[in-house]
């Protein structure tokens, strides 16, 4: 059916990748080509890409990620990574005005940055993101590293965000892993929060059925508190998830066919305007 929307996936074709490790693991060539590829066999008809993480810890820069954009001959399209400093948020805010009908996202990596999702250096991406209505992505829970501050990437620091701004698309990714109760209460209280389920599994592990199925029940779960699916997005976190675990994880939902097909592509297609 080719209409699968993945809004969350990663791609850098640099040596110094801090994800490479997760592209081995998967056995994942991760590169555009594999990537493109990937997708296809996959049904998924668009993605959006971001910057992964290099590893001395800054992301690729945005430019990067706008030209492998326009390289996938429309199947990506940029989200904008956006760093805690004033230059950065100006920086992101002129490269996302420069391409205004490119861009679909901001990002802010809460955990491995050194803010709050709540500092005042984001308020002039808030401001701007609430007026051109672009959602703003937020990484949430686990972090890749065994550095990150969980404190700053707990999914409820979110809700004092939220609180202020009504007007404002905010996207929790990894469904705040492993916060998942903490998530759906979001996603339930606030019209304009939305959660995406990438990157939650990176296979191996011990008990790895055991696992799938406790993960699928936590998002099912999720699902009935908030109500209904309409606020969860499809994603896979390429090259940390492969595409086939993404996709069972959605299988083994325990919701209806139709719910799935939101989760799929139809609230990412509404919600960023695909
Ligand atoms: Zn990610």
């Amino acid at each position: 059916m080719l209409k699968i929307v993945d809004a969350h996936v990663h791609l850098s074709e640099r040596s110094d990748d801090a994800l490479l490790r997760f592209a081995k693991i998967n056995g994942l060539s991760y590169t555009l080509e594999g990537l493109l590829q990937e997708m296809l066999r996959h049904e998924v008809a668009q993605g959006l890409l971001l910057s992964p993480p290099m590893r001395k810890g800054a992301p690729l820069p945005n430019e990067e990620i706008l030209r492998f954009c326009r390289r996938s001959g429309g199947k990506l399209s940029p989200v904008v990574t956006v760093e805690p400093t004033t230059r950065e948020v100006k920086a992101a805010i002129s490269l996302a005005e420069a391409n205004r009908k490119d861009v679909k996202a901001f990002k802010v990596r809460l955990g491995y940055v050194k803010a709050a999702a709540d500092s005042p250096v984001f308020h002039g991406l808030y401001d701007y993101a609430e007026s051109e209505g672009l959602p703003v992505l937020f990484h949430t829970g686990d972090t890749a590293t065994d550095t990150g501050d969980l404190a700053l990437s707990h999914p409820l620091t979110l809700d004092r965000v939220a609180n202020g701004r009504p007007e404002l698309t905010m996207v929790i990714c990894h469904f705040g892993n492993p916060w998942f109760e903490d998530v759906a209460e979001l996603i339930y209280k606030h019209p304009n929060v939305y959660a995406d389920i990438s990157g939650l599994t990176t296979g191996g592990g011990a008990y790895p059925e055991k696992f799938a199925d406790w993960l699928a029940r936590k998002i099912s779960e999720a699902i009935y508190f908030a109500g209904g699916p309409e606020k969860v997005i499809f994603g896979t976190d390429y090259p940390i998830t492969r595409h086939s675990d993404a996709l069972d994880l959605v299988k083994r939902l325990e919701v209806e066919e139709g719910d799935k097909e939101m989760i799929l592509w139809r609230n990412a297609k509404r919600m960023f305007g695909l």
